[in-house]
C-alpha cells in the first residue's frame, strides 16, 4: 500500500469473489492527511450472503473436535508472528499509531489466540457420577451458532482478536464488522485464517457503518453480538440486539482516573502518566485521561514534573522510530479534540501545555494534535465529564483519599482506574471500593491478560459478560445439562411426582 496507489478493501464473503460495492468510503493515512484507499460498504445482499454462508458452515465447524479447532489457532499464531512487521505497518498506515505500539497491540491480540489454543481444556464440562441409582449428570458448553463482532478504529487488530479466537475455538462462525476508518487489518486476518486452514464461511468480514451494523443486529440467524466502541453506540447496539433476542456484550467509552497519593513514587507516577495519557495519542479506552493528585503539594509537584515532558513529547508519523506519539485517526476526530481544548479554556481550566497549532515538518496536512495538559479541572467541566479520546490530560485536584475515591466513583464511566501509593491499606481500600471493572495498583493501564477477562462497569459496558478469558468462553457458549439413566436403572411404571432421582 502506498499513498500514490489508492487501494480497495473489499468485503470477505465466502463462496464468491466479492463484487465491487456501489458505495465506497475513503480511508486516510493520518500522518499525511491523504486518501490512501477506499473500503467497500457491504450491501444488504452481501450481508445476507455472509450470514447464510456462516449458517451453512456452522454445523460442521461446531462438530469439529476442539483440538482440531485449536490447531487452526496454533497455526494462526505462527502466521501472525511471521507477518508481525507487515501487519503493524498496515495498522500504522491507517490508524496513525507508532509502529512499536502497533506491534504491541498485535502482541496483546496474539495472547488471546494463544489462550484459544487451550480450548480443549477450556471446554471440558462437568460430570457427576451416580446422582441417583444408575443415573449420571453431565454439563457441557455448546457453541451458539453465528456470532458477529463490531469493532472500533482504535485497535484494528487487538479488539477483533479479543473476540474471534475464542468464538471460533468454541465452535461458532464469526462475522467481523470492523471500523470503516482502518478496515484493512480485518481482511489480513481473514487471509491468515484461511492460510491456517479455517473452512470457508467460518470467518467473514463485512464492511460499513450503521446500515451494516443494523443489518447484523436484526438478522434472525445471528445468535450473539460482541461490540466495542463509544458508549452511545454501545447502548444502542445492546438495546437493539437484545430486543432482537440476541446475546449482546457491548463495551463502551471511558474516562479513566489515576489517583496519586502523597506517598507515591512521584517520578514513577509521572512516567506512568506520560505513557498512559499520551501513548497512542490518547486513543485508548484504557488511557488515563484524568490525574487525581491527593493534596496540593503533590498536585503542584506533579504538574511541575509533567509539563516539561508533555512539551517535549516526540510527535511524528508512526513509522518514524523516534516518534513517541503519532497523529489522530481522522481530520474530524482531530478537530473534535481541538474543540475540547477550546472548551476547557472557556470553562476556566488552566491550560498548562497547549497542543493546538502543531505542524510537523513534511507532514503539514497530517491529523496531528500536540500533547495537552490542563490543571484545576473541575467535575462540572465538559473536558472532565466527556470522553475526549485524544492526547489531553486533565488534573483534578483532591484533598483526601476519600474525596478522590468519591470522584472516581461518581463518574458515569467505570472502565479502568489506577492508584499510585506505597500504602497497602490505602491500595486495598481502593481496590475493594472503587467502581470500575479493571483496577491498577501502581500499574497505570491495567489491561487484563488474555486468560483473565476485560471489561468495565457502569456505562462502560452493557451486558453481563466481559471479553476473552473465561468470560469469553461463557459468552460464546451456552450451557446444557443432561441427566442420563441407562436402561438397567429404569424402574417399571410411570411416576407422577417431581423426579427425585432415588
Ligand atoms: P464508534 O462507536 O464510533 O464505532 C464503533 C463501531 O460502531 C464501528 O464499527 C462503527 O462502524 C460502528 N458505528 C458507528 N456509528 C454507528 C451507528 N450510528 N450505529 C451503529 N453502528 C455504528 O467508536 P470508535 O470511534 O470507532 O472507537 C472509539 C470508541 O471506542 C471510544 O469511545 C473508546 O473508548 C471505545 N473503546 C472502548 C473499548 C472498551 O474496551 N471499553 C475498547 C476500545 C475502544
Amino acid at each position: 500500500m502506498s499513498a500514490t496507489a489508492p487501494y480497495l478493501v473489499p468485503n470477505v464473503i465466502a463462496g464468491r469473489a466479492p463484487g465491487t460495492a456501489p458505495k465506497l468510503t475513503d480511508v486516510f493515512n493520518p500522518a499525511t492527511g491523504e486518501r490512501a484507499g477506499q473500503v467497500a460498504t457491504a450491501t444488504a445482499e452481501e450481508i445476507e450472503a455472509a450470514v447464510q454462508a456462516a449458517a451453512r458452515a456452522f454445523p460442521e465447524w461446531a462438530a469439529t473436535s476442539p483440538h482440531v479447532r485449536a490447531r487452526v489457532m496454533f497455526r494462526l499464531r505462527d502466521l501472525i508472528e511471521r507477518d508481525m512487521d507487515r501487519l503493524a505497518a498496515i495498522i500504522t498506515a491507517e490508524h496513525g499509531k507508532v509502529f512499536s505500539d502497533a506491534k504491541g497491540e498485535l502482541q496483546r491480540g496474539l495472547e488471546v489466540v494463544e489462550f484459544a489454543c487451550g480450548i480443549p481444556q477450556l471446554l471440558k464440562g462437568e460430570f457427576s457420577e451416580a446422582v441417583g441409582r444408575g443415573i449420571d449428570a453431565v454439563s457441557m458448553r455448546q457453541p451458539l451458532g453465528v456470532v458477529a463482532g463490531i469493532t472500533p478504529f482504535n485497535f484494528p487488530a487487538m479488539v477483533p482478536m479479543w473476540m474471534f479466537p475464542v468464538a471460533l475455538a468454541c465452535g461458532n462462525c464469526f462475522i467481523l464488522k470492523p471500523s470503516e476508518r482502518d478496515p484493512s487489518l480485518a481482511n489480513e486476518i481473514a487471509a491468515l485464517l484461511q492460510q491456517a486452514g479455517l473452512p470457508e464461511g467460518v470467518f467473514q468480514v463485512v464492511h460499513g457503518g450503521k446500515e451494516a451494523v443494523d443489518a447484523l443486529l436484526d438478522h434472525p440467524l445471528i445468535d450473539a453480538v460482541s461490540f466495542v466502541g463509544s458508549t452511545p453506540i454501545a447502548e444502542y447496539v445492546y438495546k437493539r440486539g437484545t430486543a432482537a433476542g440476541k446475546r449482546v456484550q457491548a463495551l463502551g467509552g471511558a474516562k479513566n482516573h489515576m489517583v496519586i497519593m502523597p506517598d507515591a513514587d512521584l517520578d514513577k507516577a509521572v512516567d506512568a502518566l506520560m505513557g498512559a495519557a499520551y501513548g497512542s495519542a490518547g486513543e485508548r479506552c484504557m488511557a488515563i485521561s484524568v490525574a487525581v493528585p491527593v493534596g496540593q503539594a503533590v498536585a503542584d509537584a506533579l504538574v511541575e514534573r509533567l509539563a516539561p515532558k508533555v512539551r517535549t513529547l516526540k510527535i511524528g508519523p508512526g513509522m518514524d522510530p523516534e516518534a513517541e506519539m503519532g497523529p489522530l485517526v481522522t481530520r474530524a476526530h482531530a478537530d473534535k479534540v481541538l474543540g475540547y481544548i477550546d472548551a476547557g479554556l472557556s470553562e476556566g481550566a488552566q491550560l498548562v501545555v497547549d497542543g493546538r497549532g502543531l505542524k510537523i515538518q513534511g507532514y503539514e496536512k497530517g491529523f496531528f494534535v500536540g500533547g495537552t495538559l490542563f490543571d484545576h479541572v473541575t467535575p462540572e467541566m465538559s473536558i472532565y465529564r466527556e470522553e475526549i479520546f485524544g492526547p489531553v490530560l486533565s488534573v483534578v485536584r483532591r484533598d483526601s483519599f476519600e474525596d478522590a475515591l468519591s470522584l472516581v466513583n461518581a463518574h458515569e464511566f467505570g472502565n479502568g482506574t489506577a492508584i499510585f501509593t506505597r500504602d497497602g491499606d490505602v491500595a486495598q481500600s481502593f481496590l475493594s471500593r472503587v467502581k470500575a471493572g479493571m483496577v491498577g495498583v501502581n500499574v497505570p493501564i491495567p489491561v487484563p491478560m488474555a486468560f483473565h477477562s476485560f471489561g468495565g462497569w457502569k456505562r462502560s459496558l452493557f451486558g453481563d459478560h466481559h471479553v476473552h478469558g473465561p468470560e469469553g468462553v461463557r459468552f460464546y457458549t451456552r450451557l446444557k445439562t443432561a441427566t442420563v439413566r441407562w436402561p438397567t436403572g429404569i424402574r417399571a411404571g410411570a411416576e407422577f411426582v417431581m423426579p427425585t432421582l432415588r
